[in-house]
Parts: structure tokens; C-alpha cells; sequence
């Protein structure tokens, strides 16, 4: 064995026991618990069961949300960690080392190392799913900027042309592409234009305005990733990922609206689909 993984996830943390080839020999899975105190102990748990298989191994973790640089206190929205040092206290509860990273940059990271952007030089990850966010990677290595945000994409503003009303975003702004973009976003973009619910599936199985006003959207978004880290590739993960065909949807809707006599990224989806948080983690505790 090479590299174990843990993914702490918001409903479930999966540890996985990685090979040379980077396939997942063993994987345990066990259900988030509600408070604190359990969510450590359930880490430190997995971490014994990966002990258990081969003592010593490369430990990554991945936990969703930023931790404060300065303070070491976590931000997350899907766990009971919130303002706790989790990462610190993780350790303590372990005794062993371990490398840590974003849920977000750690999918990114797999895909771009093993996954759909491996052939390309710079690859944007970006996880259409409750949420949207990513994490971006030049030459196989986590790009990683002053505050750990380059992939908060979600929450840059989307333009004003699209004509699509403002809506409250849980960072506090309004106007996020999160806001309509998103799985949730996606549904209350639906209502505004149809008049009713519909899940995301419905409304792309449908194909009608609702879901090329997302399209839309979704293309405007990659266009301000070609304006600030201009990738080659983009992969896409979470829910909506799997929409069919969303990939080249999303390919012929950009690239009208790239910046004269430039080319779009090329947009591809994730090679790993839930895999991809516990193989990321292991990547990153091998990496130099
Ligand atoms: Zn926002």
C-alpha cells in the first residue's frame, strides 16, 4: 500500500487504502456524527482502521469548508465544527501526523493528477453540486493563494446582463453565481422562470429556458475563470455533473462568450465521481 485517505464528508466519513496504482483496495465508510466531540472520534476511529491494514502509512484528510490561517479554527457549514480547531484537535486524537485539505481542491487535485485534466497543464475543478466551488492545480500541484480562496468561485458575482433576479447567498452577498447555479440554485431558477418546482433533473430533462438560462449562467462563470486563471481544462464534479451530456452543453454555451479569438477551456467530466475526496487526501499525503 501506498497512501491512505480520509474524507470527512457531511453525511458519511470514508476512509480508503490506496495501491501503487492508486486504486482503492479497502474502503470503510461511516455515518458523520451530529456532534463535536463524536466527529473527532470517528476520524480518530478511521484512522485506526487504517493503522489497522498497514501501520505508519501517508495519511491524508480532507474536510469540507477553510480553516482560519491565523487562528486554526475551522469554517464549515456541513459539519458540527464550526470556530473549532478541528484540524489541531484531530491530530491530538490521532497521535500521528497527517496532511490535510479542502474537500474542494483535494477533488480537484485527484482529477488533475489522475482523473479527466491529467493531460493538461493547468485544470480548474469545479464541483457543481448543494454548492459551488473548486480548487485549481498548475502542473499537477495545488495552486494555493493568500487565504486558500481561489476556488470560491461560487461567489463571484454573475453579470448583470443575464437579466436573473438577486438573491440572498449564505456568504452574505447577494447576486453569487452559488445563488442560481447551484443544485438548489438550479431548482429556484426553474420557479422564477416556469412558475413552479421542478429537481434539476427535471428541468434539464425538459431542455427548455429554465435550463439554458442556467447554461447560460454556467458559461458566464467560465468565462471569468478564463479572465483570472485562464485554464485548459475544467472538470466537472458534484450532482449536477450528472446531468447528461453537461459537459458539452456547457462547452458550445461558452464559447460564444469567451473574449474575441480566444478559445474556451475544454470542459470535461470527472473521471472519479465520490471517490474522488479520499483519493485527493492520499495524493496529498505523498506529495513532496
Ligand atoms: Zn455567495
Amino acid at each position: 500500500m501506498i497512501a491512505g485517505g480520509i474524507d470527512v464528508g457531511g453525511t458519511k466519513i470514508e476512509a480508503s487504502l490506496f495501491d501503487g496504482n492508486w486504486h482503492a483496495v479497502e474502503t470503510r465508510r461511516i455515518e458523520t456524527p451530529a456532534n463535536y466531540a463524536e466527529l473527532v472520534a470517528a476520524v480518530q476511529d478511521q484512522v485506526a482502521w487504517l493503522e489497522a491494514q498497514q501501520a505508519g502509512l501517508p495519511l491524508g484528510i480532507g474536510i469540507p469548508g477553510r480553516h482560519d490561517s491565523q487562528s486554526g479554527l475551522a469554517f464549515t457549514a456541513n459539519l458540527p465544527a464550526s470556530q473549532k480547531p478541528l484540524r489541531a484537535d484531530i491530530l491530538e486524537a490521532i497521535g500521528r501526523d497527517a496532511r490535510f485539505g479542502n474537500d474542494c481542491d483535494l477533488f480537484a487535485y485527484s482529477e488533475a493528477t489522475l482523473g479527466a485534466g491529467r493531460k493538461f497543464n493547468t485544470v480548474f475543478g469545479l464541483i457543481l453540486g448543494t454548492g459551488i466551488g473548486g480548487g485549481f492545480c498548475v502542473g499537477q500541484k495545488l495552486f494555493q493563494g493568500a487565504n486558500g480562496t481561489v476556488g470560491e468561485v461560487g461567489h463571484l458575482p454573475f453579470p448583470a446582463s443575464l437579466n436573473l433576479p438577486q438573491r440572498a447567498c449564505g456568504c452574505g452577498r447577494t447576486g453569487c453565481f452559488e445563488t442560481l447555479g447551484s443544485g438548489p440554485g438550479m431548482v429556484a431558477l426553474g420557479q422564477h422562470i416556469n412558475g413552479h418546482t421542478a429537481s434539476p433533473a427535471e428541468i434539464a430533462a425538459e431542455d427548455g429556458e429554465a435550463f439554458k438560462a442556467w447554461l447560460s449562467l454556467i458559461a458566464a462563470l467560465v468565462a471569468s475563470l478564463q479572465c483570472t486563471l485562464d485554464p485548459d481544462c475544467i472538470v466537472l464534479g458534484g450532482g449536477l455533473s450528472n446531468i447528461v451530456g453537461v459537459a458539452e452543453r456547457l462547452s458550445a454555451a461558452a464559447q460564444p462568450v469567451m473574449l474575441k479569438g480566444t478559445s474556451a477551456p475544454i470542459i470535461l467530466k470527472a473521471k472519479f465521481g465520490d471517490s474522488s475526496g479520499t483519493r485527493g487526501a492520499a495524493l496529498l499525503a505523498v506529495q513532496a
